[in-house]
């Protein structure tokens, strides 16, 4: 996949979860059918914290790195809705590139990385990633502890809201160097494990 399709298919996730997060800041607000029996006993915080803080990062980052980026292709400084400015990044990333801005259109998808992280956390999509104790044995420096990825949820809308579905990661994944190993490899894993294991012993003694 090339940058360019991989940024059109984050930002695409991204214009699909934002008014999703407008629908979750409220959620925990409204009198489900467990919430009824109790919802004159306590009056609850008005919004969900963890969606605000999102929202008020998106809505202070997004339009900042509209400025930044206009700055930098020369253009003028549009004032768009969040939803409008996600509409031109995939542009303006093809023109920065095409101007040969290659670190600011790496900064620029790194972003668009970030705010998807975050958004998809905030609303349930992403569980923690799960670590192993046992250090990646393709090298030593630096040491870096094998993860089974976290799961990874998707929203699908259908009549009236949205549904999740999930992908269940099976593979172990070394974040440093990106080397996985499926389960049809885990006995090589174990064998390079175990490789590693006695070369660090030789190095250390
Ligand atoms: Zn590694």
């Amino acid at each position: 996949m090339t940058t360019a399709t991989a940024l059109t298919t984050l930002i695409d996730e991204l214009l699909l979860l934002v008014p999703a997060l407008d629908a979750a800041l409220h959620r925990d607000a409204g009198a489900g059918e467990d919430d009824r029996a109790s919802a004159s006993v306590t009056p609850s915080l008005p919004v969900n914290t963890d969606v605000l803080a999102c929202m008020a990062t998106l809505h202070g980052e997004v339009p900042a790195t509209a400025r930044w980026v206009s700055r930098l292709l020369g253009e003028p400084m549009v004032d768009r809705s969040l939803v409008g400015h996600l509409g031109h990044v995939v542009r303006w990333h093809d023109r920065l590139t095409a101007t040969n801005a290659v670190a600011e259109a790496a900064h620029l998808v790194a972003n668009v990385q970030r705010w998807l992280r975050s958004t998809r956390r905030v609303l349930g999509l992403s569980t923690p990633d799960r670590l192993l104790p046992e250090y990646c044995p393709t090298h030593d420096d630096p040491l870096t502890q094998l993860v089974v990825p976290g799961d990874e949820g998707w929203l699908a809308k259908v009549r009236g809201g949205y549904t999740v579905g999930w992908h269940r990661a099976e593979y172990v994944r070394c974040h440093h160097c990106g080397t996985t190993w499926t389960p049809g490899q885990y006995a090589t894993l174990g064998r390079q494990l175990r490789d590693a294991d006695r070369r660090r012993v030789e190095v250390a003694a």
